[in-house]
């Protein structure tokens, strides 16, 4: 079906790939097909410590180095990403089953965004000259140390490069850990550093499930850890961290409102609401998968769905065609298979999709119920899948209070003519990422980030170099001291 992806070990540590058998196999499967593609070993205790030493080794001399040396490594590793996009596209596809029209677009071309961005910022990071009357302070921005990073299987290149990025721009090292669903695509971003020059130990990747995550958060070398998963995992994490008064970013997940007024255009609206639901198969964090739409526009809307729809094209991934692939992995497919089910046994009317095709592989059909209501489970939790609710409202008010009736903010969107009530609503919606008239951009110049139960602290951006890095203030008396005795 494919060349062989196996890589040639299961972790990169210190520079090199590193192979230790001890470790439990992980199968590496391919959604569209759950074809065995490649096979990788959970990390051993001796895997994490030569990653951990490693990392600790190599912060301190990259962290000597000057910011504009950093950056050029970094800027490096975007140069040879964008020259690579296909083949690391291509691998995208294989290890998570979204369509290479997609990945040739959104993952490893976001990744190098990201190291391109950070790596133009690394010579500008300073700190602050304050004057004190005869007096003066500064303030020097330091760098955590030894960072660990976590990720989840819907990106995988994109959230090793984002959470890279800006903590090798700070002059931190990493470790990182990928889904165990996922671990081929870290690997490839840790040889393109080292090819663009980052020293060995900087960005180390090792392989295995919650309990390899849970020994890196807890070791003490480590300063910052920063997570992409759900909920329940975030809390275990943020929590152990507290343990060591650990710095944390919690990218966490959401159920978020996209909200759809009268006024909006129609076509813009669908187009919104079909990319904040379907787009990887529904495997956004960010998505609005509560689309509430105002009583006026609702019957069009729905009719003008899932007309729109119909352009849906599921099948080989690598297929350039494709625009719809798998989920993910079994599991996922049978949690979002329980959700429909419990969609239409809470009475929510189906009016696309709802099948489970039946052939190899983890499909779930584009899915949307109309007449959902709040209090059902499907409107409630995050279901992680191609499953839109479309909820009624009446008026402004209602709707916000509605769309904020949420443990979650991860995201939000309006769509609206309206200029004045497009910002009026934005500013009372309780959630980190807005969109108006437009739906889950994800540019590296915005920060991105969840409150209430989606997360803390802010990806991308300027806003980053805040969360991996410190500052030490220094006070300087020019004058005589006067002690009182
Ligand atoms: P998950 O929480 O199951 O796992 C995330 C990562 O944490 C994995 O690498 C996993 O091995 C690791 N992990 C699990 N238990 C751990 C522990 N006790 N200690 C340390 N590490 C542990 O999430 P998932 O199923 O991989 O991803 C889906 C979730 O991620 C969804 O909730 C989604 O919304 C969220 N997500 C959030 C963002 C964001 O930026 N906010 C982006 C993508 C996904």
């Amino acid at each position: 079906m494919t060349d062989s992806v196996q890589p040639v070990a299961s972790h990169f540590v210190n520079g090199a790939y590193l192979e230790d058998t001890a470790g439990a196999s992980i199968p590496v499967i391919h959604p569209a097909t759950g074809a065995v593609i490649a096979t990788v070993h959970a990390a051993t205790p001796a895997v994490i410590e030569a990653a951990l030493a490693g990392a600790a080794a190599a912060q301190a001399d990259w962290a000597a180095r000057t910011g504009a040396e950093r950056g050029r490594v970094l800027r490096r590793a975007a140069d040879i990403i964008r020259a690579r996009n296909r083949d690391l596209s291509r691998l995208e596809t294989l290890d998570t089953g979204k369509p290479l029209q997609e990945t040739l677009v959104a993952d490893a071309s976001s990744g190098a965004d990201a190291l391109e961005y950070f790596g133009g910022m690394a010579g500008t990071l300073t700190g602050q000259h304050i004057p004190l009357g005869q007096n003066w302070a500064y303030t020097i921005r330091e760098p955590l140390g030894v960072c660990v990073g976590i990720g989840a299987w819907n990106y995988p290149t994109q959230i090793a490069c984002w959470k890279a990025a800006p903590a090798l721009a700070c002059g931190n090292a990493m470790v990182f850990k990928p889904s165990e669903v996922t671990p081929l695509c870290a690997l490839k971003i840790a040889e393109i550093l080292t090819e663009a020059g980052a020293p060995p130990g900087l960005f180390n990747v090792v392989q295995g499930a919650g309990e390899v995550g849970a020994r890196l958060v807890a070791d003490p070398r480590v300063a910052k850890v920063s997570l992409t998963g759900s909920v329940p995992t975030g809390r275990k994490v943020y929590a152990m961290a507290a343990e060591g008064m650990k710095h944390v970013t919690m990218e966490l997940g959401g159920k978020s409102p996209l909200l759809v007024f009268d006024d909006a255009d129609l076509d813009d609206a669908v187009g919104g609401a079909i990319l904040g639901n379907f787009y990887s198969t529904g495997q956004v964090c960010s998505n609005g998968t509560r689309v509430f739409v105002q009583k006026g526009i609702r019957d069009a809307f729905l009719a003008r769905l899932v007309e729109r729809l119909k352009g849906v094209r599921m099948g080989d991934p690598l297929d350039e065609a494709t625009n719809f692939g798998p989920m993910a992995s079994a599991a996922q497919r049978d949690i979002v298979a329980r959700y429909i089910a419990a969609g239409i046994a809470e009475g929510a009317r189906l009016v696309a999709g709802g099948g489970v095709p039946d052939r190899p592989g983890f499909w779930v059909e584009p899915t949307v119920f109309a007449d959902v209501t709040d209090a059902m489970s499907i409107a409630r939790e995050e279901i992680f899948g191609p499953v839109m609710c479309v909820l009624d409202f009446e008026d402004e008010d209602e709707a916000v209070a509605r769309a904020n009736a949420t443990d979650y903010g991860l995201s939000a969107g309006v769509f609206t003519r309206d200029i004045a009530r497009a910002h009026r609503v934005i500013a009372r919606l309780q959630a980190g990422t807005c969109f108006v008239n437009s739906y889950n951009d994800a540019p590296v110049e915005m920060p991105f980030g969840g409150v209430k139960m989606s997360g803390v602290g802010r990806e991308n951006a300027a806003a980053a170099i805040e969360h991996y890095s410190q500052l030490k203030s220094v006070f300087v008396r020019m004058g005589r001291v006067e002690a009182p005795y």
